[in-house]
């Protein structure tokens, strides 16, 4: 396990650093003021795409919460019958076909993980962990959006990288105590509009090291900055859909979030929702 102290107090202590907020920093530094330790609430300004968006993030969360279901033992049938909507029709069909009965080991559907870095908290919440002990360890991740992402991009997604990281670092309680080396994880992005085309991450020590470093680097620059200094973004397509683009000026006309390689899923920019009592058993 790599371990590191913080460098100092500018952000509260309790803050909690996970991938979406990560995310948010790398892709604008602004953003990540306005909405984490301003907390600005800025509406959006409403029209047809705004709408069409929040519908797109609603059906996302509608189908994580299908397959969920399933592993609970709700029969498809059941589920389906809840389904109005024909795109979650399909994509439920897709994944039917697709994964189920596909997703071996012991099982744990909506995960939170925590652990420590620079003294502060680091959360990652996984859709799916599938563990074969002692062997492998398969992280399952489900994607609505309209458009695939390219690999380059998921590769280069906080999401991808803090769920393998998080997963060595505290990922053991799953894996009967013993500790998960990197060689052991996969992560897999199953579209549920592109059934047939996953996208697969294996992991290992060097990236796992580089991840440390990276995740370590991010916390420490964010913790030095205070709430000063934090920089705009200067690509236009990614305040082009921002929802505080009116706030920077940077017009009212909601942009493309496929074109600002951003993704309208359900825990693509929100805050992560947590559930204490969840993670209680694995902090340390
Ligand atoms: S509009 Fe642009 S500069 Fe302003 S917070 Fe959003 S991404 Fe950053």
């Amino acid at each position: 396990m790599l371990t590191g102290e913080s460098t100092g107090m500018a952000l509260p202590a309790d803050f909690q650093f996970h991938q979406a907020n990560l995310q948010d920093y790398v892709e604008c530094q602004r953003r990540f003021q306005l909405r984490y330790l301003r907390h600005v609430a800025w509406p959006a300004v409403p029209g047809e795409k705004v709408l069409d968006n929040e519908k797109q993030m609603q059906l996302g969360d509608q189908f994580h919460h299908m397959v969920h279901q399933s592993f609970l033992g709700i029969s498809s049938d059941d589920i389906v019958l809840a389904a109005k909507d024909e795109n979650l029709q399909r994509w439920w069909s897709n994944y039917m076909q697709a994964m189920h009965g596909t997703l071996a080991g012991t099982t744990y559907p909506e995960r939170t993980l925590a652990g420590r870095l620079q003294g502060y908290r680091l959360l990652a919440k996984y859709d799916f962990i599938a563990v074969l002990p002692g062997r492998k360890v398969t992280i399952y991740d489900w994607k609505t959006a309209r458009r695939k992402m390219d690999r380059k991009r998921l590769a280069a997604r906080l999401q991808t990288r803090a769920y393998m990281y998080l997963l060595v670092e505290v990922g053991a309680y799953l894996n009967a105590g013993q500790p998960i080396r990197p060689e052991q994880i996969e992560l897999i992005y199953w579209f549920a509009n592109y059934p047939d085309e996953p996208e697969r991450f294996c992991y290992g020590e060097e990236q796992y090291r580089a991840d440390h470093r990276y995740l370590a680097g991010l916390v420490q620059e964010i913790d030095a900055k205070g709430d000063g200094d934090f920089s705009s973004c200067t690509d236009d397509k990614v305040c082009g859909w921002c929802v505080y683009r009116s706030l920077c000026g940077q017009g009212t006309t909601l942009g493309d979030a496929d074109d600002a390689g951003t993704e309208l899923e359900p825990e693509g920019n929100a805050d992560i929702a947590i559930d204490f009592e969840q993670i209680a058993e694995i902090e340390f």
